[in-house]
């Protein structure tokens, strides 16, 4: 007689690979030596978006903040988090208060 594995969880393979969320996304791209926003290289010196001159803020309904080196939308693919470690076009702000810029509709 012999014996016939039987699959505990189903098919395994066939199964749908589970979608990474956007969190987890950006937290990858840190741990992989990039910028969540725009996949430019971390620039290693302890800064942070907060402290760069190009973290701009949106205030549209809200304050939202964003990067003026790159192309700036309305949505929030294009916002930086504070807490982002800087990527290689980290500035020095001298200003503590960012920028507020208005975009055109
Ligand atoms: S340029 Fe400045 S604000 Fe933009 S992603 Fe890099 S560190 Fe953040």
């Amino acid at each position: 007689m012999t014996a016939t594995a039987v699959p505990l969880f189903g098919d395994l393979a066939a199964a749908k690979p589970v979608k990474e969320t956007w969190r987890a996304a950006q937290l990858r791209r840190i741990a992989q030596g990039v910028h969540p926003l725009h996949g430019l290289p971390l620039a290693g010196n302890g800064e942070t978006c907060r402290t760069c001159a190009h973290r701009v803020v949106l205030r549209m309904g809200g304050t939202y903040h964003k990067c003026a080196a790159i192309d700036m939308t309305h949505g929030a693919k294009t916002d930086v988090r504070l807490s982002w470690p800087a990527c290689k076009a980290w500035v020095e702000a001298t200003d503590p208060m960012p920028r507020t810029v208005s975009m055109k509709s």
